[in-house]
């Protein structure tokens, strides 16, 4: 299963994680309008209860003051009813003292009917209050107030009498002391109902206002106990759900973090995570100090795994390379997949390059065990190339291009560790900067061509030249082909050659013009050149161009051809030289692949010993034998030979005796610019008469 798949099975997306805290939020959102409705309702609740109670009380403050009230009053109606019968007992008493008296008995009779009748308005008031009918009336109290009535009610009427009789009346009737007597113990009576119902009313109030109390801190209890409750089931659980929904998401980005620093085939360190491990450890050398190392791991031949086993073959590569290198490293370093066949590894804490060779070898050891896909047995290697910090370098796009220089060299050995060091590095940099020049030698006519003389080996007579290009290089001077040839490809190749080709035909023409008689001149063709056919093309043209003969050119390839994918075309290309009498030389004879079936069928005139077999001779009997069996070997299939490098006179004579007639070497010339060849033949008696040729060729050139 792919970690992707594995992502959506295990962990919901904060998409959908959100619509689903959105959903829940909503319902919580109704059941919240629902608690604040709750609330209000309690709150508004409380208000009015407190408000019914407040009123409760202050009717019955009302009641119990008017009941004072209205005892003081009756107290004074008393005193003042008492005066007026003593004042009505006394006969000298004159009446305009007694009527002002009487006036004002009947004033307090009034007052007190007049509170009788609010108190009245005030009881009927208290009965309609909510509290007052829910708490159900006091008996004693409502019956003592009745009798109350009753005897302040008689007991008015008796004053009123005492007010409304005549003078006479009331001295013959007021004279005597049990009337007053008994209008005293009344008195009495009513004063101690009085005291009761004033002491009922205030303990009525009171408990009014404890119920008040009561209820309101009841129901703001609940009020409390609602929000606590609203808190507890509707916001408690949110909190859990959005803790959870964070945690949810958090794990999430974790997994797409992990996801975008994984290499999904083979669960290593991608590109990105390895990068930024490498800054890490970057800024660690810059606080620390302390050094790190870096290797870069390229597979061999990786794309013929693909091309020749399939896909599914290489990614079992690509595993197995992965779990090599996750053995070969420790817990702390860094392995990752750069991309394609390319892994890489860092190494905290090794900066030195002899630690780092060990362990370079060792992954190079692992990757090269056995690799088994399906049954097969898959052939891996790679090639690894490294360097330290901050010995090598002191910042990434260094390191890097660093490591990738010894990767580079690594690369040319295959299944090897190269560890990057300052030689290999200048060199590098010199063959880059060669190869860049290069690009631009032909078109700047910087190649040149040297010729070095074949002669005949027994009268020491020239027999032609071999073209061997040079490159002038601007500031380096002139460089031979080894410097430069492996640094060419297809195309530069090409006009290198076409150069050469020029330059041979120009010389050939001047030479000719001049009447000198110099042979042929071999020009060295790549394999390329004859598949195409560009070779041929290009000799045509110049022989067309300068009016030579066919015969003024000879061609030299190496046993190369005959590996070739397009060795047919390369035999046809030949074909068509030798029909021109073009003579083409097997070069390099002996160091390559040619096999025997090869030299019977290939179209060749003349066979050419490699020098590594001349400069063994007289050192080596092995070459000697070599040397005098290739020599057989043409003069049985009916070609020429002809000896390379030959530098000393014994070389000579041997191959002389060995039956080689043919040869080339320092013992005669080494390669010279054109003037120079044509004066070395100048010299020899044999070709007399061209020295005076040569000076008028200088003089013509130089014009
Ligand atoms: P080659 O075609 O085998 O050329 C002979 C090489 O042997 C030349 O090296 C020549 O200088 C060297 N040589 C000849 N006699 C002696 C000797 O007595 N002692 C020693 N030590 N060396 C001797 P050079 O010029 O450096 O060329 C090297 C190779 O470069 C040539 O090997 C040929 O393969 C290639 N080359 C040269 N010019 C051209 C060219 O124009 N086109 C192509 N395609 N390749 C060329
Ligand atoms: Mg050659
Ligand atoms: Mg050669």
């Amino acid at each position: 299963m792919g970690v992707g798949s594995d992502l959506e099975n295990t962990v919901t997306p904060p998409g959908e994680s959100r619509s689903s805290v959105a959903k829940y939020i909503r319902s919580i959102g109704r059941h919240y309008v629902l608690a604040v409705v709750v609330m209000t309702v309690l709150i508004g609740a409380t208000f009015l209860t407190v408000k019914v109670a407040l009123d409760r009380h202050s009717l019955q403050q009302n009641i119990s003051y008017l009941i004072g009230r209205q005892f003081i009053r009756f107290q004074q109606l008393g005193n003042q009813t008492r005066a007026i019968m003593r004042a009505s007992a006394d006969p000298n008493m004159p009446e305009y003292i007694v009527r002002p008296m009487l006036k004002d008995v009947q004033g307090a009779i009034d007052d007190i009917r007049a509170m009788s009748a609010q108190l009245n308005a005030l009881n009927v008031e208290v009965e309609a209050n909510l509290l007052e009918r829910l708490n159900g009336r006091d008996a004693a109290s409502e019956k003592l107030r009745l009798e109350l009535d009753g005897r302040l009610e008689d007991f008015l009427q008796r004053a009123e009498r005492v007010v409304t009789a005549k003078l006479q009346d009331r001295r013959e009737r007021y004279s005597f002391w049990g009337p007053i007597d008994f209008a005293v113990s009344s008195d009495s009576m009513l004063m101690r109902q009085f005291s009761a119902l004033i002491e009922s009313a205030h303990d009525r109030s009171d408990v009014s206002i404890d119920h008040t109390r009561l209820i309101s801190a009841v129901l703001l209890s609940l009020t409390a106990a609602t929000l606590i409750l609203a808190t507890l089931i509707l916001f408690i659980p949110l909190l859990i759900k959005l803790r959870t929904e964070h945690r949810r998401t958090l794990d999430f980005e974790i997994k797409l973090t992990h996801l975008a620093h994984t290499d999904t085939l083979t669960g290593l360190g991608n590109r990105s995570s390895f990068n930024e491990a490498l800054n890490g450890l970057f800024s660690s050398v810059e606080r620390t100090g302390a050094g790190f190392s870096m290797l870069l791991v390229d597979l061999d031949h990786f794309k013929a795994i693909n091309d020749s086993f399939g896909h599914p073959a290489g990614d079992a590569v690509l595993n197995h390379v992965a779990s090599a290198l996750q053995k070969t490293f420790r817990a702390g370093d860094v392995v990752a997949r750069l991309g394609g066949d390319e892994f890489a590894a860092l190494i905290p804490g090794i900066s030195d390059t002899a630690t780092l060779e060990g362990i370079a070898e060792r992954a190079v050891a692992a990757i090269a065990t056995e690799c088994r896909f399906e049954g097969r047995l898959l052939p891996v290697s790679a090639s690894v190339g490294g360097a330290v910090v901050p010995g090598h370098a002191s910042d990434e796009a260094t390191l890097m291009r660093i490591a990738d220089l010894a990767l580079y060299a690594a690369k040319a050995k295959r299944n090897t560790a190269v560890i990057f060091d300052e030689a290999s590095f200048a060199q590098r940099l010199e063959q880059n900067r060669l190869a860049a020049a290069l690009a631009f030698a032909a078109d700047r006519d910087e190649f040149v061509v040297y010729y070095q003389q074949k002669v005949n080996l027994q009268t020491g007579e020239h027999l032609g030249f071999e073209a061997l290009v040079r490159w002038h290089h601007p500031q380096l001077g002139i460089l031979p082909p080894g410097r430069f040839l492996p640094l060419m490809e297809g195309h530069l190749i090409n006009s290198m050659t076409r150069c050469i080709i020029g330059i041979v035909a120009r010389d050939l023409r001047a030479w000719k013009a001049a009447g000198l008689n110099v042979g042929s001149v071999a020009i060295n063709l790549t394999e390329a050149l004859l598949v195409s056919q560009d070779g041929y093309d290009l000799i045509a043209a110049a022989v067309k161009a300068n009016r030579l003969d066919w015969r003024d050119f000879a061609i030299e390839v190496t046993e190369d051809v005959f590996l070739n994918r397009g060795a047919d075309q390369i035999a046809e290309t030949i074909s068509r030289f030798r029909k021109h009498g073009v003579a083409i030389s097997l070069d390099d004879f002996g160091t390559g692949f040619a096999s025997l079936v090869h030299l019977r069928d290939f179209p060749f005139d003349e066979l050419k010993i490699d020098r590594s077999f001349v400069a063994e001779i007289g050192k080596d009997i092995r070459s000697e034998q070599i040397i005098r069996a290739i020599i057989d070997l043409a003069r049985n299939l009916g070609k020429r030979c002809v000896a390379e490098g030959i530098e000393e006179e014994s070389q000579r004579h041997f191959l002389l005796n060995a039956g080689c007639e043919i040869g080339q070497g320092y013992l005669y010339a080494k390669p010279e610019p054109a003037l120079a060849a044509v004066e070395r033949l100048a010299r020899r008696p044999a070709l007399r008469g061209i020295a005076g040729r040569s000076r008028r060729l200088r003089v013509e050139s130089i014009s």
